[in-house]
């Protein structure tokens, strides 16, 4: 923010930025520098009330618009977005820390969504059987479920929202967002160009705030439904909540994802991609690689010795500096949270090979930063394996053989991301049909699906039954509707007083 300017932020409710009343606001702040830019105003259940009344009214006429003309305006929606990406792309790692160009692809992979969502009007399609039984028809249809919520986390303040507006607002709902009160601006830029983009006022809407809101969300009577991505208690807290009030919900949490490096793996390949995976976004992305499990002593210390020399020349530093690898974490109390955890592993008896604890940036002394932190032979009792860290911290964990390396991930209490790298065919096959996770990259780190495929973790990374984006998206944000049908000129029986069965 020039001039040291503390901008204060709306909610965006029925087309227009709407200023808050409840006179409470949460600071957001740039993590480079520590300072506060901007202050976001934290609705009442009231302001969320007033809001979810307005997309009420708006969602009607949208549902009732057809499907292709809805997809025009989602393709119009990319084109905007795509013009204003720098913008964006600015703002995103101003309140994140995370670098531009990563802050571009943050943006990217939420655009590929709302692309495959401008595919409504066929993914819409219901299902038609002719003469089911005599002059009866049957078929099933896909409406909209009215007004659904999404509640999104920090660290992908773009993609995330995308994810779920694209498929929601194509499926003709209307979506109202509480993203995460950390770095709100983004959302607010997205708010503007969809209604640019012609969307109706009242289609896409956004209420900051923090447990109030949430709370006021889900309670009440017309949000048919609740997107959630954030850290598993708060999902699993979410998820019976909505449950308890009859909603549909989907709740995604947190991660511990493991990399197995079998003995026959490119080691340069394994340790690049380890590399980008760990330490990429300072470790805030729920698709990293925070566990490493080299199969074998020799593949083991030949890793260590890569990843040591790699990870030591890593540069992190202001998010807008182009130099950087990656940015500083999204908080103080993150920063206070990845240190203790560092020593946690330490007192717990894992070998720090390199310590981030105390970072210092030059001319960014109160910034965030964590540096690069990679831990050797720890064990699954260890805290700092169990637990997520959410940072820059890489634990090895050496594994004996390929059966002790499947069930590391298998037996961890979360399940989002896994991957292996081998040259072996077979043991990729087994490892990807046994593991007990949700997305499984092989010789690929970071295996989050492409848009037409669904992105969703096992265990305590995912509480519902149905993915984010792809076809499932779809499901989650409709109702299915069957329709029986016969015709009068087809009634010629009379009553029947048997159960029909069609034959
Ligand atoms: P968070 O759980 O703190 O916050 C997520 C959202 O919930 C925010 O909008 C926040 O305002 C709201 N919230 C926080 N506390 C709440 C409470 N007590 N009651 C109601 N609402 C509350 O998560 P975060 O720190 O913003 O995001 C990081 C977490 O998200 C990590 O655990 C990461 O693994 C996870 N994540 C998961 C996925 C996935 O797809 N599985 C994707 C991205 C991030």
């Amino acid at each position: 923010m020039a001039g040291g300017q503390v901008q204060e932020l709306t909610h965006f409710v029925g087309g227009r930025e709407t200023p808050g009343t409840s006179g409470r606001f949460g600071d957001v702040y740039d993590p480079s520098t520590g300072r506060v830019t901007a202050r976001v105003p934290l609705a009442t259940t009231d302001e969320v009330d007033a809001a979810v009344r307005n997309a009420k009214e708006a969602q009607k006429a949208w549902a009732a618009t057809n499907p292709q003309k809805r997809a025009r305006i989602l393709g119009k929606f990319v084109n905007l977005a795509n013009e204003h990406a720098d913008e964006i792309a600015e703002a995103l790692s101003r309140e994140h820390g995370k670098t531009v160009p990563d802050s571009h692809g943050d943006l990217q992979r939420g655009l590929d969504v709302v692309e495959f969502a401008m595919g409504a009007p066929h993914l819409l399609k219901g299902e038609f059987s002719d003469s089911v039984g005599t002059g009866i028809d049957v078929y099933s249809m896909r409406q909209p479920l009215g007004v659904v919520a999404g509640i999104t986390p920090f660290n992908f303040p773009a993609m995330i929202p995308l994810w779920k507006a694209g498929p929601a607002i194509a499926a003709g709902n209307a979506f109202v967002l509480k993203p995460s009160e950390r770095d709100p601006s983004v959302p607010l830029i997205l708010a503007r160009l969809w209604k640019e983009a012609g969307l109706p006022d009242g289609i896409f809407t956004v209420v900051n705030g923090d447990k109030e809101s949430v709370d006021a969300l889900l309670d009440h009577p017309d949000i048919e439904a609740v997107g959630f991505v954030g850290s598993t208690p708060i999902a699993q807290s979410i998820y019976e909540h909505a449950a308890r009030k009859g909603k549909r919900a989907q709740c995604f949490g947190g991660a511990k994802n493991h990399m197995i490096i079998m003995p026959d793996a490119d080691l340069d390949q394994a340790a690049d991609a380890l590399i980008g995976a760990a330490f990429g976004s300072a470790g805030e992305r729920c698709m990293a690689i925070s566990v490493a499990v080299p199969v074998g002593e020799k593949t083991a210390d030949a890793l260590m010795d890569k990843l040591t020399e790699r990870a030591s020349k890593l540069r992190f530093g202001p998010s807008l500096e182009e130099s950087s690898d990656f940015g500083p974490l999204v908080s103080a109390a993150a920063k206070e949270r990845v240190e203790s955890a560092i020593a946690q592993g330490v007192e717990a008896g894992a070998e720090l090979v390199l310590d981030g604890r105390g970072a210092r940036v030059d001319g960014h002394e109160d910034g965030f930063f964590v540096g690069p932190t990679l831990f050797d032979r720890v064990t699954p009792d260890m805290d700092v394996y169990r637990e997520e860290i959410f940072g820059p911290v890489l634990s090895v964990l050496r594994a004996a053989d390929f059966e002790e390396a499947l069930e590391l991930p298998t037996r961890h209490e979360y399940g989002n991301g896994v991957s292996i790298f081998t040259r072996d065919g077979d043991t990729a096959r087994e490892f990807a049909r046994q593991v007990d996770v949700g997305m499984v990259g092989v010789n690929v780190p970071i295996p989050v699906p492409i848009a037409y495929y669904t992105f969703g973790g096992w265990k305590a990374s995912g509480f519902g039954d149905l993915n984010q984006h792809g076809p499932d998206a779809f499901r989650f944000y409709t109702k299915t509707k069957t329709v029986t049908q016969r015709w009068p000129s087809g009634i010629k029986e009379g009553a029947s007083f048997v159960m029909p069965t069609g034959n």
